[in-house]
């Protein structure tokens, strides 16, 4: 049987891959300190023997008894939100974080996946986004912390496979939404759909005609899962290319909703990307990977989820 490490575990995305090693048949390692998820994401996993959670920082020192085959390095505030109010963490669990986990990946001879993300490549000059493309990050700006933690966690990532062999992934995600995320995490799904679902307006952050693609989150776990089994070692974008400008997408959620809300614009976040979509040229010829879920399916999907809250989660504030 398979071991694996899972950090960031009661986390949006980590949660997830939590369900889908534990029923690809591995032992599951969650680790998580719980600063931006919820032990509510793992608790029906708690009954399992092949499951065990460990409450630690991932920033301080790691260690895990016995053998490990696969540590999939998924802790950091993913949110704009949580990152901004928590900069300093953030930088630290992509900096030290990570330095930690590939020691331990090379105690172990374990295979390492690290989550990268779309955001090293900032405010793209180039459209859509390849992997050969540097990116243009500010690396003082408001967001800096985030997206120079994570090009930190692909440096050392790359430099501990060439100097040391050790077998590493990295995966560059793109904005990814589905059941468990946090209504009130800022993002700009659970943020609609939470507006709509109180009756508030919609806001939309500038004049709206910034882009995102949003990929589902079944979509995304697969890629993740393809990319560990996979001999490929340079970063791959994972994301689905079906771009919206985010006026459109409210305009999308305020018609699957049924709400009458209205539109409300509010000032542009320093340094939000004006274009994001991914090239998926290498994920398609080198894991046979292409996102499956519609977004007009997936959204359904997300909504079914966020509807099934309670009224006090529904108007949680923001922590
Ligand atoms: P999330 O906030 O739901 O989950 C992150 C988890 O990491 C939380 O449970 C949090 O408590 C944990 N964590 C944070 N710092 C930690 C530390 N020092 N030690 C231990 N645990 C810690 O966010 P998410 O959306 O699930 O994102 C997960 C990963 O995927 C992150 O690394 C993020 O950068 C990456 N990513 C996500 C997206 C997306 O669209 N969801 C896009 C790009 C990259
Ligand atoms: N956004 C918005 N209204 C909101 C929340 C977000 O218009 O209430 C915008 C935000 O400015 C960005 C896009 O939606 O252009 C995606 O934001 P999110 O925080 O989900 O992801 P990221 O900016 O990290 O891609």
């Amino acid at each position: 049987m398979k071991k694996t490490l899972i950090t960031g575990a009661a986390g949006f995305l980590g949660s997830h891959l939590c369900d889908r090693f534990i029923a690809e048949g591995h032992h599951v390692i969650g680790m998580d300190n719980l600063i931006t998820g919820d032990l509510k994401n793992i608790e029906h996993l708690f009954h399992l023997e092949r499951f065990e959670f460990f409450h630690h920082d991932v920033t301080k020192f790691v260690h895990v008894p016995g053998r490990m085959d696969y540590i999939l390095h998924f802790a950091s505030p993913a949110s704009p939100i949580d990152y901004l109010k928590i900069p300093i963490e953030t930088l630290k669990v992509g900096s030290l974080g990570t330095l930690n986990l590939l020691g331990l990946a090379r105690d172990h001879k374990a295979r390492i996946l690290v989550a990268s993300t779309s955001e090293v490549y900032g405010d793209p000059l180039v459209h859509p986004q390849n992997e050969d493309y540097y990116g243009n990050v500010s690396p003082i700006g408001p967001r800096g912390v985030y997206d120079e933690a994570k090009r930190f966690m692909e440096s050392i990532t790359m430099a501990y496979h060439r100097h040391h062999g050790l077998d590493t992934r990295i995966v560059r995600i793109f904005n990814t939404y589905g059941s468990r995320m946090r209504l009130n995490d800022g993002r700009v799904v659970p943020a609609f759909i939470g507006q709509a679902l109180r009756g508030e307006d919609l806001t939309v952050f500038g004049d709206g005609s910034q882009t995102r693609s949003f990929t589902y989150i079944d979509d995304q776990v697969e890629g993740i899962y393809r990319l560990l089994l996979s001999d490929y070692v340079e970063p791959i974008n994972i994301g689905n290319p079906d771009e919206t400008t985010i006026l459109e997408f409210a305009e999308e959620i305020i018609k699957l909703t049924g709400t009458d809300q209205k539109i409300v614009f509010k000032p542009l976040p320093k340094d939000d990307p004006l274009q994001r979509q991914p090239d998926i040229t290498r994920a398609k010829e080198i894991l046979g990977w292409e996102p499956t879920v519609h977004r007009s399916e997936g959204l359904k999907r997300v909504y079914e989820y966020f509807k099934s809250l309670s009224h006090d989660e529904l108007y949680q504030a923001h922590r």
